[in-house]
């Protein structure tokens, strides 16, 4: 008979969960393996709340493993470290994203695209490489093998650095990839949520000009004089939408909901590039005239490998990156869900595990 997650593993550990797709969290014991010779036990200290970990929690794309424990956007401080360990020390302040595991033997892992090794394992709804569950980040703490652990750079914050794990990784990495980096360029950014902020920041540091793309036309001032933004379009206003027609190199969609392409590809000049970063529940309907008559394309991007995670991180310390974000304890997780899932986030929850996370 399976083991429960109270004892399938020596170590107690505690948490908070989804038990089913109402998607409430309540406190969850369960238990972390033994930290092995190549392991990093990590302590957490923050973990920012990452609209996946809504979709997951709601069973979005029906494939969620309850009890879910969310969270892969961890920083925390290493209390143990295996003797093969040799990239961390006890007590380095280190970060944990979006993947726990691969087989490190694949074309992919290789390369350093861990994020793309048909073995890859999540950090949490997931099977690790033990062959047991994983769980999340709303937790005190969590093993990790040290190749999927992350140095934490001494000029970021530990709080609003921490959203940099998920988010920052998933819009760096296709800007990269996609050659969208080259200053002066013209750069949309659809969806001002926790990714699309990070982005324009991003965005910014590379020298781009950066436009916002958002459904909500309170988020104007935020855009251009707190996050740096060049300029903003309501998505629904039709006459700025006309006229920004055919000006932009890029975009991000960053859109957590299944919205039209259309009037993003319309933005682009010929030759430009949308990259699609969200995950609606259904899919999004391709329009192929945009496509075929101005050269365009239409490509997408998971999180990123972990020699990039590292070198993203590097950047956004170099550049004084960090996420705008509202700190919030545990047990307030169930209100900033009801409103991450209204786009009502200024930019990314982040929980501050280690202050307010204890047992019953
Ligand atoms: P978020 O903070 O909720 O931001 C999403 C933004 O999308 C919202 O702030 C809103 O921006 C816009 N939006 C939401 N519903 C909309 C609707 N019905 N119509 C138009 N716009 C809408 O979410 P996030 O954490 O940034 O994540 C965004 C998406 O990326 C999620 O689907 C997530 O699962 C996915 N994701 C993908 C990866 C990857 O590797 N590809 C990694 C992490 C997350 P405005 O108010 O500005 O319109």
């Amino acid at each position: 008979m399976a083991k429960s997650p109270e004892t399938e593993h020596p170590n107690k550990a505690f948490g908070w969960a989804a038990k089913d797709k109402s998607g409430v969290l309540t406190p969850f014991h369960f238990s972390r393996r033994d930290n092995g010779d190549n392991d990093v036990t990590v302590k957490i200290l923050y973990c920012g709340v990452c609209h996946t970990d809504l979709h997951t929690i709601k069973n979005d794309w029906g494939f969620s493993y309850y009890p879910v424990v969310p969270g892969h956007e961890i920083v925390g401080i290493a209390t143990k470290v295996g003797k093969n360990v040799t990239k961390f020390r006890e007590g380095d302040r280190v970060g944990v994203g979006v993947i726990t595991g691969s087989c490190q033997s694949c074309e992919s892992c290789n390369q350093d695209l861990e994020n793309y090794c048909p073995q890859m394992s999540f950090t949490y709804n997931s099977i690790g490489s033990d062959g047991t569950k994983t769980y999340g980040g709303y937790s005190e703490s969590i093993v990790v093998d040290q190749r999927f652990v992350l140095q934490f750079p001494e000029g970021l914050p530990s709080d609003s650095g921490a959203p940099l794990l998920c988010a920052g990784i998933t819009v760096y990495s296709p800007m990269k990839y996609y050659g969208m980096t080259e200053p002066g360029k013209h750069l949309g950014v659809a969806g001002l949520g926790g990714l699309g902020h990070v982005a324009v920041k991003i965005g910014k540091a590379f020298g781009l000009k950066v436009t916002v793309i958002s459904s909500s036309p309170s988020k104007e001032d935020e855009a251009i004089n707190r996050l740096g933004a060049d300029s903003f379009l309501v998505s629904s206003d039709p006459q700025k939408m006309k006229a920004a027609i055919g000006t932009m190199d890029y975009i991000i969609d960053t859109v957590s909901a299944v919205h039209a392409l259309f009037p993003l590809l319309g933005l682009l000049k010929v030759n430009g590039k949308l990259v699609t970063l969200g995950l609606p529940e259904k899919p999004l309907e391709l329009p192929i005239f945009p496509l075929v008559l101005g050269r365009k394309m239409v490509g997408g991007s998971d999180i990123g490998g972990m020699k990039e995670t590292q070198e993203m991180l590097e950047f956004c310390a170099k550049h004084n990156i960090t996420a705008d974000i509202e700190l919030i304890k545990m047990d307030e997780i169930n209100t900033a869900m009801e409103r991450l899932a209204k786009s009502d986030v200024r930019y990314r929850f982040v929980i501050d595990v280690a202050n307010s996370l204890s047992p019953p």
